[in-house]
């Protein structure tokens, strides 16, 4: 039996870059990882360090940790689909698609973006432009467009949206998608049914365009376009449900990445400091609700 990919959402420091994150991600027992390479919310990038990069390598090496299954998360700033400035965007894809490049990642998730006003159709023309002019046949980097919650205006909450997409690139082979349960749920599929969601996924666009997975719980109900992420197992999707789709064979050999929210102090402060993950794979690995989830993290932590 080929082993379960999992991991998380971890951080990309200055000072050691893929090297700190692949040790991070193996504090929590994970065999993946993704990262932002810098903050998403501004455009602000430090040199990717060749010597950081190297020595990250050789860690995953001796784990074991195969680079193709790494993420990198495209910052969320980018607006692919309405943007009055449809250069910067190109201009700074490019960009992260070369530093992910350099640090030997395969794979990039892009948010479609939101129409703001301008309309889904419109706003699909821009996407399909932006992705063409970045996507090129030396790039080794696929562009995997997520699944959004469809949350205000975003787009790419229905496989429509997102087969649309697919259908105005060039280049197919550099193409993919990344599935987020949490988004999906609020976006109005029934994940309860995830035979019938992967059908529908497999019918529109092709089983084959799946390159990712976000494994998130979430806070709302199905239809709730609200995008907020809960611990597994602890919101409305359920642990049966998330291990469900997390062990379905049809899409076994694909990354599974965990954002689910960190924990809070004892004294609820709003201040979030504690990685979930280490203990949210533990139980995936195990299969078994820890109901004692959130206290074991903060005394684990504390
Ligand atoms: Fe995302
Ligand atoms: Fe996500
Ligand atoms: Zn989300």
């Amino acid at each position: 039996m080929r082993e379960l990919i999992i991991g998380s959402h971890v951080s990309f420091t200055k000072d050691e870059q893929l090297l700190g994150s692949v040790k991070e991600a193996l504090s929590y027992g994970a065999n993946t990882l993704m990262l932002y390479t810098g903050a998403p919310q501004n455009t602000n990038r430090v040199p990717i360090n060749k010597e950081l990069t190297l020595k990250a390598h050789q860690l995953m090496a001796e784990y074991n940790i195969d680079i193709d299954n790494l993420v990198v998360h495209a910052p969320y700033i980018i607006n692919p689909a309405n943007t009055d400035n449809l250069d910067f965007a190109i201009t700074f894809l490019k960009q992260e698609m070369s530093r992910t490049e350099e640090l030997g990642i395969s794979k990039i998730v892009l948010h479609p973006g939101s129409h703001v006003g301008l309309g889904s159709d419109k706003a699909i023309t821009n996407i399909i432009e932006v992705l063409n002019k970045v996507l090129n046949v030396d790039s080794k980097v696929t562009i995997c467009i997520e699944t959004m919650a469809g949350k205000g205006t975003e787009i790419g909450s229905r496989f429509e949206e997102i087969k649309q997409i697919i259908d105005g690139i060039k280049l197919k082979n550099k193409i993919g998608v990344c599935l987020d349960t949490c988004h999906i749920n609020d976006a109005g599929y029934d994940i309860t049914d995830f035979d019938k969601v992967l059908d529908e996924f497999d019918e529109l666009i092709g089983l084959e365009y799946l390159k990712c997975l976000h494994i998130n719980d979430s806070k709302n109900e199905i239809s709730a376009h609200k995008d907020r992420h809960e611990n597994f197992g602890f919101g409305t999707l359920g642990f049966d449900n998330l291990i469900n789709i997390i062990y379905h064979p049809k899409i076994k050999d694909i990354p599974k990445i965990l954002e689910t929210p960190y924990v809070t102090k004892e004294d609820n402060s709003k201040e979030r400091l504690y990685p979930p993950y280490k203990f949210e794979i533990e139980m995936i690995r195990e299969k078994v609700l820890n109901n004692n989830l959130i206290d074991d993290i903060r005394t684990y932590y504390k």
